[in-house]
């Protein structure tokens, strides 16, 4: 199957940030084969399938190097009420979801995904077996790892911490079964990481275990890291240094590492990530949200390989490209740097590195699978494209992304999403997530809610 994309602007991604005018691209089975001229190329392809990309830009698709799809179920609620949330509850709406439920939800947190421009993303969760076949079956590149921890969880809401050592052998145990069903599944569309949680919640064998997995079957493993000023104080306190040192001591910093967030790292934690060749994921968007920005030039200039990501309650790439260059010009009072060009390139090639996969996927070259967003540029927010990455990294919005493209399967056409029936998937979620949270708020009476829920889903 040969599809051709002809008459476009392709913005490459490659190392030299190439841009191609009126150029064709071809896309053979699930990788490209080539780019060009486009009238020259099409005499060649008498069979293939031709789109007409005239008025459209085609970008390397956007690589979601951390998120927990099943958030958006807490969305509108967990943004505005700090990190760990100053709520009272135990749990959230997220954690009162039926297994039913939690495929639609992971559906819901897809089609924004898609939406957006991901084709690639690295979903965290801890019962990932009971969605991974509806989200396998959107299209979607996959990386899926069960988030595992060893610390007892009334005590650590008493302040001091205990680990349990039949936590962590389950723990291990979801991760090994995890990969062992689904790592390489679809054509090696699905791969699987290893994910201890967090430097407090995770006990040194449970960390060094967690390694080995990773180790052993030559797969990524991700951590937050440095998400939260409680995290500092209860690593500090409990391991007498601070979270990257504790995770450095205990064989889990290195190349296959992606740490997620970095916010508050000291410039030796960022000198410990750069020497070990540790990848960091910006999620600037929550991060924004909580009043917080990763240093990224500082990681960047430790010799560090830098993806995006959205972390909780939104799977909005775009949103996350734009915050990330705000967020670092404010932090820097900069007004020039980033580029939008730096911004594309953390969230395409840089999480595709990240990740491991830098050789096949995160630009639009010869060779590399086709993963890949197209941009309706004739807007009124994007005219005059003289700078089309400029215009969408600064004034783009999903909406303006008609078609992606997965491993050369088109996900989205005429911004229709073909692989997940939206309308109802939103109907169904509108009413879980009332449903979810109403049940919390039932379940803990006594616990004061800030929030007055709506009678009643607002679709009904
Ligand atoms: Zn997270």
């Amino acid at each position: 199957m040969t599809t051709i994309i002809k008459n476009t602007t392709i913005v490459t991604g490659d190392a030299h940030r190439t841009l191609l005018y009126g150029s064709a691209i071809v896309i053979e089975d699930e990788r490209i084969s080539e780019l060009g001229d486009s009238e020259e190329i099409e005499s060649r392809y008498p069979a293939a399938e031709i789109l007409d990309g005239r008025g459209k830009a085609v970008f390397p698709g956007l690589v979601n190097c951390h998120t927990h799809l099943l958030a958006v179920t807490d969305r509108g609620i967990l943004e505005d009420f700090g990190f760990p949330t100053t709520l009272a509850f135990p749990v959230t709406g997220r954690s009162m979801l039926t297994p039913d439920e939690r495929k639609v939800m992971a559906l819901l947190a897809a089609v924004e995904a898609i939406r957006s421009g991901t084709t690639c993303l690295l979903e965290i969760s801890s019962n990932i077996p009971e969605y991974a076949d509806e989200l396998a079956g959107t299209g979607l590149r996959l990386v899926l790892a069960e988030n595992i921890n060893d610390f007892d969880e009334e005590e650590a809401r008493r302040g001091s911490y205990r680990f349990l050592e039949d936590k962590l052998d389950a723990g291990l145990q979801r991760s090994i079964d995890l990969i062992e069903k689904w790592h390489g599944r679809e054509n090696n569309r699905v791969t699987c990481f290893v994910a201890p949680h967090a430097p407090e919640n995770c006990s040194p064998n449970l960390l060094r275990h967690s390694r080995e997995i990773a180790d052993e079957r030559g797969l990524g493993y991700t951590i937050h890291l440095s998400q939260s000023h409680i995290e500092i104080e209860a690593v500090m306190r409990t391991r007498g240094v601070r979270p990257t040192q504790y995770l450095f001591a205990n064989g889990l910093l290195g190349p296959r590492l992606v740490a997620a967030h970095c916010r508050y790292v000291d410039a030796s934690e960022i000198a410990l990530l750069g020497q070990t060749g540790s990848a960091v994921s910006n999620n600037a968007a929550i991060a924004a949200r909580r009043g917080a920005a990763a240093p990224a030039k500082e990681i960047l200039d430790a010799g560090c390989n830098m993806g995006m990501g959205t972390d909780n309650m939104a799977e909005d790439m775009v949103e996350v490209m734009r915050t990330g260059l705000f967020a670092e010009r404010v932090r820097r009072n900069d007004e020039m740097h980033p580029g939008p060009e730096d911004v594309l390139e953390w969230a395409t090639s840089g999480g595709a590195r990240a990740l491991g996969m830098g050789d096949s996927i995160g630009s639009l070259e010869a060779g590399m699978k086709a993963d890949l967003f197209m941009v309706d540029v004739m807007r009124a927010h994007l005219v005059p494209t003289n700078r089309i990455v400029s215009s969408f990294v600064h004034q783009g919005q999903p909406a303006d992304i008609t078609d992606v493209m997965v491993d050369g399967r088109w996900l989205m056409r005429d911004s229709k999403i073909k692989t997940i029936d939206e309308a109802d998937i939103v109907r169904q979620a509108e009413r879980i997530g009332h449903a979810a949270w109403s049940r919390v708020i039932e379940k803990y009476p006594d616990v004061p809610f800030p929030i007055r829920l709506p009678p009643r889903p607002l679709g009904d």
